[in-house]
């Protein structure tokens, strides 16, 4: 049976790499600061363990026998544009601690594969109609806010010890991505559960308060096919960074409005000031289409597995 290390299990993706990998047949440890909220029982064994501390990556990394096979590192500080824009000191110390310590110690455990999830935000911003930009564009790089310049030495760290090491490193930049059992509300929540909750907390006929003037450009990737995703890269054979995203690209304003439909509401949005990030975004997907990979699931099919579940939380929460 192969072994699998995720690093960051007790969140949103990583709850839900986990359920993947047990499902491929995997015996898996999940390592994280906190319990898994929703599944905290999904993976074989689970460490609560602060990856900011050496000690603690290579307790992590260390089995009774043997290495794992696969070491998946989606552990970070992270959140929506709101926590992006006020953390920056954070992401920048406590992102690239975990990666240092966790990619070294990997490759001087000798494990033969490790993951690492970066993210688009490694790219500047765009303007709306841009050709698609693709990986390699990323250099000469210009990333809108911390977070993407962490992630970008993270990318390259890992890729200078796959060179001295022989350790076979992958790397997905992800699109935003959404679905159940991710934060929702707090501060950290990214703008498809923000939006979500804004539309479950109103009536109908309500308002609902967008950052900015509702004209940015993403694209939303809905929780599995990012982690079928990340499985397929893990397998494959491309190394440097690859892009996972869905192709179709909205305006905020028009993610608000498919999260009304999906609810049943008409709603009317009031723009307000608040962080916004890039413009716009449009990648290329080629790399990863290459390896057969392609997004099933569209914006108000995902958006309709994702609204009951926030709006379950609401309900819950009052
Ligand atoms: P998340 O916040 O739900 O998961 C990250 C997990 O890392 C959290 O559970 C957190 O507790 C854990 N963590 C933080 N500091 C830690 C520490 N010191 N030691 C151990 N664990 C620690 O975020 P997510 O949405 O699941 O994102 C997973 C990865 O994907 C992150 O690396 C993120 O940067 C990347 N990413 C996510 C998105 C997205 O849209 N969600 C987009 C691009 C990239």
């Amino acid at each position: 049976m192969k072994k699998a290390l995720v690093c960051g299990a007790g969140g949103f993706i990583g709850g839900h790499l986990v359920k993947k990998l047990k499902k491929e047949g995997y015996w898996v440890r999940g390592i994280d600061i906190k319990n898994h909220e929703w599944s905290p029982d999904a993976a074989d064994e689970f460490l609560l363990l602060d990856l900011r501390i050496e000690e603690n990556c290579r307790k992590a990394l260390t089995l009774g026998s043997g290495t794992f096979d696969e070491v998946y590192q989606l552990a970070a500080d992270m959140g929506g544009m709101g926590f992006i824009h006020s953390a920056e000191t954070e992401i920048m110390h406590n992102s690239a601690l975990i990666n240092i310590y966790m990619t070294d110690l990997a490759a001087q455990m000798g494990v033969p594969r490790y993951f690492f999830s970066s993210s688009v935000c490694v790219y500047r911003d765009m303007k709306p109609g841009e050709p698609e930009m693709e990986e390699k564009e990323a250099i000469p790089a210009h990333p809108d806010n911390e977070y993407g310049w962490e992630k970008l030495y993270s990318e390259r760290i890992a890729q200078a010890y796959e060179r001295r090491y022989g350790i076979q490193v992958r790397i997905a930049r992800f699109q935003n991505c959404y679905g159940p059992e991710g934060t929702w509300m707090g501060g950290r929540e990214k703008a498809p559960a923000a939006m979500c909750r804004k539309v479950a907390e109103v009536q109908d006929g309500g308002i609902v308060e967008v950052w900015g003037d509702g004209s940015a450009i993403r694209s939303y990737t809905y929780v599995s096919d990012m982690v079928d995703g990340i499985f397929l890269i893990m397998h494959s054979d491309l190394h440097g960074a690859v892009n996972i995203g869905c192709p179709q690209y909205v305006t905020v304003d028009e993610l608000v409005d498919t999260v009304a439909k999906v609810a049943g509401k008409k709603i009317k949005i009031k723009h307000v000031q608040g962080p916004v990030g890039v413009q716009s975004r449009n990648f290329s997907n080629e790399r990863i289409y290459s390896i057969g990979w392609k997004a099933k699931i569209n914006l108000e099919e995902g958006i309709k597995l994702t609204y009951p579940w926030v709006e379950k939380q609401v309900k819950n929460h009052r």
